[in-house]
């Protein structure tokens, strides 16, 4: 196994140890943010493990020709804004998509170029993360300001280059049910972490790993959000326009489109895409979390 420098990372603890914050303010006065995120996913997750993106392994390709479209006509009957963390390798292949994406007014992230899996030495990390940046960038007209780690991993270059490059979150880590500032000690200002959850609200983990019932995950998912209304407030839902695992053939949407209705028929509850809510913790940076790596 390669042996590359990986983050480290401690609490910033002002004195004293804080065993549990209070729920932090979110925008408005809202007593629960809702966050959708969609990994795109397409041909470069198996180009990435040096398949050929047919036969078997051609669910990636759904992402563009049918998931996306999907989920895009299901947010604008919602009238919500997600996240789209996009492979730089999927944004060539499939540059209308992208450009679909921003025309209906959803924030684009960068995902990796070939959804790579595994850390590579500074040198290339630092050429991927700006290949992919330049290609979104080029597409978007405007630079993208968030990005989650293809593999949940991430070195010690990794924030730094993103930082460098004018990022100003990531949307990668699991390790706590709220964002958070992240100081990383390259002297700019610090960056947000919009933390997520991978398992219980993610699709890949259900359909997947143990092939859950879209009646059950759909069940499962409002558990979530009803625990979460009644606690910090922070519900954030992971999907992929794929099909196989993910979320993009038209049972699974409405799924989705159920969940994300029945949260925003609750008192209090407001949809944010992933910057709109880091520039928040930003500009309220008092009332988060800070962590130094
Ligand atoms: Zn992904």
């Amino acid at each position: 196994m390669q042996n590359y420098p990986v983050v480290s990372r401690s609490l910033r603890q002002d004195g004293e140890a804080r065993f549990r914050r209070p729920r932090p303010p979110w925008p408005g006065g809202a007593r629960c943010v809702i966050l959708l995120t969609i990994d795109f996913d397409g041909p470069s997750h198996d180009v990435g493990q040096g398949f050929t993106p047919l036969g078997a392994r051609s669910t990636g390709r759904y992402s563009a020709r049918r998931g996306v479209p999907r989920h895009l006509d299901m947010l604008d009957r919602l009238g919500v804004k997600a996240s789209f963390f996009v492979p730089g390798y999927d944004a060539e292949c499939n540059p209308e998509a992208v450009r679909e994406i921003i025309a209906r007014g959803h924030e684009v992230g960068a995902h990796g170029y070939l959804h790579e899996r595994t850390l590579f030495p500074p040198e290339e990390e630092e050429r991927r993360l700006t290949l992919t940046h330049d290609i979104l960038t080029d597409l978007m007209g405007r630079p993208p300001v968030g990005w989650r780690s293809p593999s949940g991993q991430k070195t010690y270059t990794t924030l730094r280059v993103l930082s460098g490059l004018g990022y100003r979150y990531d949307c990668s880590d699991k390790d706590f049910d709220a964002p958070y500032m992240l100081d990383i000690g390259d002297g700019r200002q610090p960056f947000v972490e919009v933390a997520n959850n991978t398992f219980s609200l993610d699709d890949h983990p259900w359909y997947h790993y143990s092939m859950t019932p879209v009646s059950e995950v759909e069940e499962a998912w409002r558990r979530e959000f009803d625990a979460i209304y009644a606690d910090q407030g922070y519900f954030l839902l992971s999907v992929h326009p794929r099909c196989g695992w993910g979320s993009g053939t038209p049972s699974r949407t409405a799924a989705m489109e159920s969940v994300l209705s029945y949260a925003l028929s609750h008192e209090g509850v407001v949809a944010l895409t992933c910057a709109e809510l880091a520039e928040w913790v930003r500009a309220n940076s008092e009332h988060f979390e800070e962590v130094r790596i």
